[in-house]
């Protein structure tokens, strides 16, 4: 299969953070792979912006390294790596100050139609970003901003974040990054709904019996731990990245794949999203394990009561989905690194085979990482004499295996979203509505938690969670699917 480049415009794209870790490991690595791919047309240029004193041959030399470290080893031609870092620029520069701004303002181009400003610094400086890129006539109504997670730490403020960045910029000009979204198999979640007419005639609770949806790490708080006692699952994933996968696989078809129809109908589910009971929700903390300190030791507060695991289960009051229950199950430190979300269907009304004790029912499960895909268990004959014995079997789709070279090396999801904020495409970003109303469902739940003093649960590390996460599915006789790697 070939793979359709689509060209965008030349561009230049500040990054703020330009030194930092996101940077260092996504932003720059992920251009290059692009440049790579040919999508950089002539006059793109990159200019990393921190307060770091550097000059542009030390910045080259940093972003080289960082290509060299995670650039993935995608295969590019001799020579390609230095072409493109002749298009990187450096300004040191100050968020909070006037250093560098002048320097900034000399260095962008009027001539280049997309100005885009990659926000990749603590949330604390978008406001002074945005502030300063306006005083210093450098945004205009072309300019885009890009603002990286978390957007806020609750309602209030997300709101008051949305708020800043309103004052010098059109909601249409701002691209909060889940980089969820830029994930092909995310995409596919609509293309596999929206493309085919098999699934959506059944995609209902007529139909469907349940559907789960996981995101297990196998990695611990890292060098995080500040920040994650502080945030804990679901702030860091519920809130985000799980609340979006919900809403793709919750939400009425749009009318078109259009950032407005998309959003719109995202929005939707959050706003019918019921209140959550404290006990269909199971926090946990993950315990040491044979090479891991316990949570508390690795976030550096013994009497840490944040969670490094969340498990619940959700309601959607619509006409779609109501009674069917969504479960959903983050957590660090479990037994494989794997995201999935499967559709149970409901079992068949009425059998015309003698009944074998097995629980025959259709199961949709799409892979996002790793090993993307989709497998269908279906029933069929077991091969051989002896009567009408049922047997259930995958269907079993590998993309790498269905779409070749293609299918097998997937863009980044960064890669793909900053080509779209080139291109102005705003489908795959968060509106500041969204944002606000899925704070609105998560911040009753965590003033739950705090209010009743709530304690998570141990559990071991390389486990699934506490024995209260199985229990919270037992108690509707029904089970997780197994998180395979
Ligand atoms: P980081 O490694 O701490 O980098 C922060 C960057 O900001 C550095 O380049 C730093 O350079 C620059 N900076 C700090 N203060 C500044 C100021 N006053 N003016 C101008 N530049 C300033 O942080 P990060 O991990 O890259 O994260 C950046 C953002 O992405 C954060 O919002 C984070 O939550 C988000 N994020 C990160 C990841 C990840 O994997 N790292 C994942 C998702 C989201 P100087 O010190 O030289 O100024």
């Amino acid at each position: 299969m070939v793979s359709r480049i689509i060209p965008v415009e030349a561009f230049d794209l500040v990054i703020f953070g330009g030194t930092g870790d996101l940077a260092r490991r996504k932003i720059l690595p992920g251009l290059f792979r692009r440049y790579c791919a040919g999508q950089m047309p002539d006059g793109a240029r990159v200019i990393g912006a921190a307060r770091s004193d550097m000059d542009a041959a030390g910045y080259k030399d940093m972003v080289a390294d960082a290509i060299r470290e995670f650039g993935g080893g995608r295969s590019c031609e001799d020579g390609t790596l230095d072409a493109f870092l002749d298009r990187l620029h450096y300004v040191a520069i100050d968020a909070r100050g006037e250093t560098g701004w002048s320097e900034l303002t000399d260095l962008m181009r009027d001539s280049v139609q997309v100005r885009a400003y990659y926000f990749s610094v603590a949330p604390s400086l978008f406001g002074d970003l945005a502030e300063r890129l306006h005083s210093h006539g450098l945004a205009d109504d072309q300019s885009r901003i890009v603002v990286e997670k978390p957007f806020g730490r609750d309602l209030q403020t997300a709101r008051a974040l949305n708020a800043s960045l309103a004052e010098h910029f059109d909601e249409s000009q701002i691209y909060r990054i889940d980089h969820y979204l830029g994930k092909e198999t995310v995409q596919n979640l609509m293309a596999v709904r929206f493309g085919n007419t098999l699934f959506e005639p059944l995609w209902n609770a007529q139909y469907v019996d349940h559907i789960q949806i996981t995101v297990a790490e196998t990695v611990g708080v890292g060098g995080r731990g500040e920040y994650y006692d502080k945030s804990g699952a679901m702030r860091d994933m519920v809130q985000n990245h799980l609340m979006q996968l919900l809403c793709l696989i919750a939400m009425e078809p749009p009318a078109k794949f259009d950032p407005g129809a998309v959003r719109d109908e995202k929005l939707k589910v959050i706003r019918a999203l019921d209140k959550v009971e404290p006990h269909h929700i199971v926090r946990g903390q993950y315990a040491a394990g044979p090479d891991n300190p316990d949570f508390r030791e690795a976030v550096g507060d013994a009497r840490s009561k944040t969670e490094s695991f969340v498990a619940m289960k959700v309601g959607i009051s619509n006409w779609r989905w109501a009674g069917i229950p969504f479960y959903l199950r983050t957590g660090k430190r479990m037994s494989a690194r794997s995201s999935e979300i499967t559709v149970v269907f409901k079992a068949r009304n009425h059998s015309i085979f003698e009944e074998d004790g097995e629980d025959h029912r259709n199961v949709l499960s799409i892979r996002l990482q790793p090993n993307e895909g989709i497998t269908m268990k279906v029933t069929i004959k077991e091969p051989g004499p002896g009567g009408m014995r049922l047997v259930d079997v995958p269907l079993d789709m590998s993309f790498a295996e269905a779409l070749g070279e293609d299918g097998g090396d997937p863009p980044d999801a960064y890669e793909r979203l900053i080509m779209d904020v080139i291109r102005g495409n705003q489908t795959l970003f968060m509106r500041g509505d969204e944002v606000e109303a899925a704070w609105a469902w998560t911040d009753p739940i965590i003033d739950g938690w705090t209010a009743r003093g709530d304690v998570p649960k141990p559990y071991d590390s390389g486990s699934n969670g506490p024995t209260d996460a199985d229990q919270l599915l037992a108690r509707d006789g029904r089970i997780w699917r197994e998180v395979r790697p």
